[in-house]
């Protein structure tokens, strides 16, 4: 039993081991499928999460969907504005424009291309670029003006050809022009643009008439200018010519002053007509320049010598400084220069009350042989504001002020000034300082002349070994000292007549004496009458600028060698002191002067062809004390007819004349002297309006010319050169040329 219980208890045992066992194994499959279940929940979780993103993404891209078709609609909209905007732009244009593809077929064309074809054919898309051009042609759409319709077709195929196609201009019947621009583009299409330019044409043809118009009147008007001045020239010349004779005739003092007004204001009108007359020819392009050989020292030292009474009035002194180591003969035209220089120095003059007017040469050689030279005119007169200094080269343009107002003056000399030197290839400037001078200046490129004058080389060689200067004047010391010094002379400067004497007191010797005139304190005549006292045997020379006042007062001008103009030119120096130089140290007493015997020989005959009766009565009694036998010509042909039947060994030939004209007369004459050795001079007389034909005067045949108002002395200088040995001087004693 026991045992049996003891079994039974051991079994027991073992099944609650058992059971034991088997509530742990189902605890641990619990917990397993407890753990199973929450991942499978966690993944439901995300899982559902993931489904709901989806779903807001789908909803979103859905919206998203929908905004770019209603902007694509927009854009869509918008290009269609866009182009209809295009094209109503290109219908409303009155140009014409078409586009082809790049196979050259009509892709579009607004109305106005279209309408070009219109009552001819209806183009339609498609057309190709070849076939419009044909039909254009073959319809008469385009005037050929006769040329076959199959080379004009050619010629614009080939154009279009070109990457950059020339625009043209077709005229169409009916006077119209239209003008193609045609041009590729990117995308290969060809874009053709036509203008109608029937109006620009019709404004371009009807300028160019205006302007043939305009300038046929500007012609017309020169011409109009230069027959006036040659109507009011004429008895302009009569009128100084005839006060001139009348000057030289006894007078009463009031009936001389009256007399020279007249003379003056004829002058005075003769240089505005010419001043008038040369800004119109400039201006109309008319203006010539005749360029020969010059002397520009010696065109200077007259310039200055014809302005010397006026500067004299007022105590100017004119001083020249041309560079001693330039040549002195260049080639320009003389007349022009000396017209130039005139004005210049006029200016001066005129603008000037007291001090100087200088006016200085200098150049440089270029490479060319030629020179740049640089002429100035310097004076110490009221100047010119620096607004005023562009202005005054304007025509007809004068400083307006206070100061310059009392002077007279056209306005016209510095514009023809400047626009003659420009034409000559210079230029002009001016440097001016108010109220105290101006400085006028021209740079201009010459050629000397050839042969160069060598009057460095002396040909009698100049003895006098040393010099005293005299002037009060600093320039004018020093301008004397650089050229006496050339000339290989020792010179002492002194500054007064009283410095002079100290000097000579002192036992200074000297060859040569060169003293000014008007001096402060003693005058260079009273010098020389001191030097003489003091028993100076030496030549002594005045400079002044009035020789005839100075040899007045100099009596017999015993003290003097010599009385010599200023400002001195250089040649006239070197030849003073050449002759200086020859003059034996004591001269013997001069022998007295032959009786002139009376004169063999024929009368010279001198012919005169002028038509106008004031102008030979001013001939006649300019001649009247020469011995010549004296006839006149009214016209050209009466002219030919005297030289054929009086051999006349001279002749005055004034050019303007009715019938036949000086020129004309003059080839008659040179016609029919040809093959015959015989040549009679000529001399043209000519008014200075005409000057500008110089050169078709010259060409006529004649061998000078003299321009009117006619002078005595030019007019003697002619007669005395021309006349033949056989016949008797012409000039009285003591005119002779
Ligand atoms: P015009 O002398 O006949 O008046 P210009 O053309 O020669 O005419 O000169 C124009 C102006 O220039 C003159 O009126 C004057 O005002 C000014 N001018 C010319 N030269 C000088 C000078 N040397 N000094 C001062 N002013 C001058």
């Amino acid at each position: 039993m026991l045992e049996r219980l003891a079994k039974e208890r051991r079994a027991r045992l073992a099944a609650e081991r058992l059971l034991e066992q088997k509530k742990r194994e189902l605890q641990a499959a619990n917990q397993q499928l407890a753990f199973h279940a929450r991942s499978l929940s966690d993944q439901i979780v995300e899982q559902r999460q993931g489904l709901a993103q989806a779903l807001s993404e789908a909803a979103s891209l859905k919206g998203q969907n929908t905004r770019v078709l209603s902007d694509l609609e927009h854009a869509t909209s918008l290009a269609r504005i866009a182009q209809t905007r295009l094209w109503d732009a290109l219908e409303t244009v009155r140009d014409g424009f078409a586009v082809f593809d790049g196979d050259l077929r009509l892709v579009a064309a607004n109305r106005a291309w279209l309408s070009f074809f219109e009552g001819e054919i209806a183009l339609s898309q498609g057309v190709t670029y070849d076939a419009v051009l044909k039909i254009a042609a073959q319809h008469g759409l385009i005037e050929l003006d006769g040329r076959d319709p199959l080379d004009w077709h050619h010629e614009m195929t080939a154009r279009i050809r070109r990457a950059q196609i020339e625009p043209c201009v077709l005229r169409l019947p009916g006077g119209r022009h239209i003008n193609m621009i045609d041009r590729w583009g990117r995308d290969g299409d060809l874009v053709c643009l036509t203008q109608d330019i029937t109006a620009t044409i019709q404004r371009e043809a009807d300028l160019q008439e205006a302007r043939d118009k305009a300038e046929a009147a500007n012609r017309a008007k020169s011409a109009f200018l230069a027959n006036m001045s040659h109507e009011i020239r004429t008895p302009m010349n009569g009128v100084v010519g005839m006060s001139d004779l009348l000057c030289e005739t006894e007078m009463t003092e009031d009936q001389r002053l009256y007399a020279e007004t007249i003379r003056s204001s004829g002058e005075a009108l003769l240089t505005i007509i010419n001043d008038v007359l040369d800004y119109s020819r400039i201006e109309a392009e008319r203006m010539q320049l005749y360029p020969e050989p010059f002397d520009l020292e010696r065109c200077l030292h007259e310039v200055m010598l014809l302005l010397q009474p006026a500067a004299r009035e007022k105590g100017l002194k004119l001083l020249v400084d041309f560079d001693l180591f330039l040549p002195t003969r260049f080639i320009a035209d003389p007349g022009r220069m000396r017209q130039v220089l005139t004005n210049l120095i006029g200016n001066a003059v005129k603008f000037t009350a007291r001090g100087h007017v200088l006016a200085r040469v200098v150049g440089i050689e270029l490479a060319d042989d030629s020179y740049e030279l640089h002429v100035t005119v310097e004076d110490t007169g009221i100047g010119i504001a620096p607004e005023h200094v562009e202005h005054i080269f304007g025509q007809f343009n004068q400083v307006e002020s206070a100061s310059n107002r009392k002077f007279e003056g056209t306005g016209l000399g510095l514009a023809i000034t400047r626009q003659l030197i420009e034409l000559m290839g210079g230029t002009v400037w001016v440097d001016s300082v108010l109220g105290e001078g101006s400085c006028f200046g021209f740079r201009l490129p010459l050629t000397p002349a050839e042969p160069r004058e060598e009057i460095d080389k002396p040909s009698t060689p100049i003895r006098l070994k040393c010099a005293m200067v005299v002037d009060d004047l600093l320039i004018n010391r020093v301008i004397l000292e650089r050229q006496l010094e050339t000339y290989g002379l020792e010179v002492t400067l002194c500054r007064s007549a009283a410095e002079a004497l100290h000097v000579i007191e002192g036992g200074a010797q000297f060859d040569l004496v060169l003293t000014d005139h008007e001096m402060p304190g003693m005058s260079g005549l009273d010098l020389a009458q001191r030097l003489r006292e003091g028993g100076m045997r030496v030549p002594i020379l005045l400079l002044t600028s009035d020789p005839e006042a100075a040899q007045g007062a100099a009596g017999d001008g015993g003290d003097l060698s010599g009385v010599m103009q200023k400002p001195v030119l250089r040649s006239e120096l070197f030849r003073t002191l050449q002759d200086l130089s020859c003059i034996p140290p004591e001269p013997a007493a001069a022998p007295p002067p032959p009786e002139r015997p009376p004169e063999p020989g024929r009368q010279m005959r001198v012919l005169a062809a002028e038509d106008n009766r004031t102008n030979q009565l001013v001939f006649r009694k300019m001649v009247k004390e020469f011995d010549i036998a004296l006839d006149f010509a009214g016209n050209g042909r009466e002219a030919v007819a005297l030289w054929q039947g009086w051999q006349p060994d001279l002749i005055f030939m004034d050019i303007s004349m009715p019938e036949m004209d000086g020129r004309e007369a003059t080839r008659a004459i040179r016609a029919a002297e040809a093959g015959t050795g015989a040549h009679v001079p000529i001399v043209a007389l000519t008014a200075h309006a005409m000057a500008g034909d110089a050169e078709s005067i010259l060409a006529a045949g004649v061998d000078h010319y003299l321009t009117k108002p006619l002078k005595k002395s030019a007019i003697a200088e002619r007669i005395a050169a021309h006349c033949p040995p056989e016949a008797r001087p012409p000039l009285p004693a003591g005119m002779e040329a």
